[in-house]
């Protein structure tokens, strides 16, 4: 395990009046934005908090929803990050006011390989949650299981075969050559999901490629 990190007074001091914000000092320490405004503090430095020194509940609402709007994220997050005290419950009243459903913007800015979310929104479809994903690579909306996030599932582009994770080999061979389906893959995914029409969709091949294989795979244990 390694030791917590104890913060040097004087480089926060210094990255303070350098960088000017407790958010880009927290960021470049890698710290929650809460240790740095309590040693600030503590130094008696004034810091000049995103709404006045005591915003109101509505005022940390909205500079709240502003954040979410742009970055996305979670609403624990935010309000950790922005080290406002608020509640949940306020600044989803707030938001429902403005006609904004803040659970929406919970994965935009994900990024994993060459995609990225650009806009709220996500859907629940056979108990997985899809999200709206832009491929840079060609520009195209994916709707990419949000497991991709969290395993090494390898989610494929629907156009032009760029892949969630650009450490493997890829699937597809360039110039419309028949797809080259890595046996190894298929198997270890559905070990993971059980679920023949999820590997598919991950790996951006037909169900009954997957079926053969995991045939074959029986036939040779
Ligand atoms: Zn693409």
């Amino acid at each position: 395990m390694p030791r917590p990190k104890s913060l040097d007074h004087s480089e926060v001091l210094l990255l303070y009046k350098r960088l000017q914000t407790t958010i880009a000092v927290a960021k470049e320490l890698n710290v929650s934005t809460c240790a740095i405004n309590k040693i600030l503090k503590f130094n008696n430095v004034e810091i000049v908090a995103p709404q006045g020194h005591n915003p109101s509940a509505k005022a940390s609402s909205e500079f709240i929803i502003t954040h979410i709007l742009k970055k996305g994220g979670t609403l624990p997050q935010a309000i950790e990050s922005l080290c406002l005290s608020v509640s949940e419950a306020t600044v989803r009243k707030y938001a429902k006011e403005r006609g904004i459903d803040l659970y929406q913007y919970k994965f935009m800015g994900t990024k994993v390989g060459p995609f990225v979310v650009e806009r709220p929104g996500w859907k629940r479809l056979n108990g997985s949650v899809y999200v709206p994903m832009t491929c840079l690579a060609c520009g195209t909306e994916n709707m990419v299981p949000s497991r991709t996030f969290t395993t090494d599932l390898n989610y494929t582009c629907k156009s032009c075969g760029a892949r969630t994770r650009t450490d493997k080999r890829p699937l597809n061979t360039s110039g419309g050559m028949p797809k080259q389906i890595d046996y190894a893959d298929v198997i270890a995914l559905f070990k993971k999901l059980q679920n023949q029409a999820q590997v598919a969709d991950a790996l951006g091949i037909s169900q009954s490629s997957v079926s053969r294989i995991l045939q074959m795979s029986e036939a040779n244990d």
